[in-house]
């Protein structure tokens, strides 16, 4: 008796979602923002303890910040930036990419992937991803590798790692640089290594969806020293090493502009809000999971295909939950399942429609469509479901609510 009330339990409720005239799981006025961060009041302290200090610019707290993260990542350096997309353009400028130069990446990701490439004056080359992973496959980028090829850019989607150990042997036998945007997988591993730890630098994202946030933020990582001084260098404005202590206590100091270089430095006021973000990455990274197993559970029998369950020895960071949408079972296409969801007033995502879908990459690369079939695929199915810790559970049960809804 027990056991059949709780199998009809899901989904034994037949609603009429709002697109089809009926009543929205959630009101108007209490829309569920996608993406939202959790802020604690340490962060508020923090950030005021900052302002009053006198010091926002990059100070102490950045330092602190870059300390802690660079622990946290058990390497040498960590340098942190203005945004992930400087972080990606500082470093295939450290690694020496420039014009003429080809390097590989996926066209399922953020257009931030490319457009530092194209920073760089170099040319972006993309190899198609795997649709269960929706990572670059290793296989596809060694069809893609010239005399030109000079560094690899794997992007570990949704906080999924990709396969590494493949990608590091062609940078090997090919003798390339690997560049890791991390931007989705701060916690993310891959046969006990940490993501952004395998290439040579490791890129991530403190954006305000991100897994941990600064407003906007960046950081690199990496075991080099040389690159370190150059990737610090490069984000501010060129000059000499420690250019920023000029103002400090310590007395003026002259610096000097060794470098055209670029105004990528994180402010304190930013680190302010890292330094606790960071504290509490793993409390976080646990709701994610609770949520993400919460979704699997209630979505098995809708008519859309679930995220594969993470791989063995690894760990997902659970950046985005990205079902996608069996178009032919619903008869519907994705895009009506965004309209519905909206009208249920959740809000959601798209990650990403394929980066050569876009008009501008079109023209400059001559990148059409049935080129990267499956990214092509993903891109025409996926929706990106709320998964943030700041979801109660009340939150989480109203997206399953919505979405039953829509897909039932
Ligand atoms: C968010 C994102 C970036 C860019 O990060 P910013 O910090 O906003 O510059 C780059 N790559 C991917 C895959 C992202 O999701």
């Amino acid at each position: 008796m027990g056991a059949t009330k709780n199998k009809g339990k899901i989904g034994a409720e037949t609603r009429r979602p709002a697109i089809a005239g009926g009543a929205p799981v959630r009101a108007r006025e209490d829309f569920l923002v996608f993406g939202a961060p959790k802020i604690c009041e340490e962060e508020i302290a923090e950030v005021v303890s900052c302002l009053r200090s006198g010091w926002l610019g990059t100070g102490p707290r950045a330092h602190e910040f870059e300390k802690a993260f660079a622990a946290y990542k058990k390497k040498r350096h960590a340098i942190a930036l203005h945004s992930c997309t400087a972080a990606l353009h500082l470093s295939m400028l450290a690694a020496g990419v420039g014009p003429g130069d080809e390097v590989i990446t996926t066209p399922m990701t953020f257009c931030a992937t490319v457009n530092a490439i194209i920073h760089c004056g170099a040319t972006p080359v993309l190899a198609d991803c795997d649709r269960e992973t929706m990572n670059i496959s290793p296989a596809l980028i060694e069809e893609k590798i010239t005399a030109r090829t000079r560094a690899i850019l794997p992007v570990h989607f949704a906080g999924r790692c990709c396969d590494m150990d493949p990608i590091l042997d062609l940078a090997r036998s090919y003798d390339l640089m690997i560049i890791e945007d991390c931007a989705h997988a701060i916690e993310s591993e891959y046969r006990g290594r940490q993501a952004g730890t395998d290439g040579d630098m490791g890129c991530f994202s403190f954006y305000v969806t991100k897994n941990m946030t600064t407003g906007e933020g960046g950081m690199v990582v990496t075991d080099d020293e040389r690159i370190a001084n150059r990737l610090k260098m490069l984000a501010l404005h060129g000059m000499s090493k420690d250019a920023w202590q000029r103002f400090s206590d310590t007395g003026y100091r002259h610096y000097q502009v060794v470098h055209g270089g670029f105004k990528y430095n994180m402010m304190d006021l930013q680190a302010a809000l890292g330094i606790h973000q960071l504290r509490r990455i793993e409390e976080n990274w646990r709701r994610r999971e609770e949520i993400w197993n919460a979704y699997q559970a209630a979505f098995a029998d809708l008519p859309c295909f679930l995220p594969a369950p993470p791989e063995r020895n690894t760990r997902h960071a659970y950046h985005l939950y990205t079902p996608l949408i069996d178009t032919d079972r619903l008869g519907r296409s994705r895009d009506w399942v965004l309209e519905a969801m909206g009208r249920e007033n959740i809000g959601i995502g798209v990650h990403y429609l394929p980066v050569h879908a876009h008009p501008f990459y079109r023209k400059t690369y001559r990148w059409q469509e049935g080129m990267f079939p499956q990214a092509e695929w993903i891109g025409a199915r996926t929706i990106s479901l709320p998964l943030s810790p700041s979801l109660t559970d009340a939150d989480v049960a109203d997206v399953i609510k919505a979405f039953r809804g829509v897909l039932g």
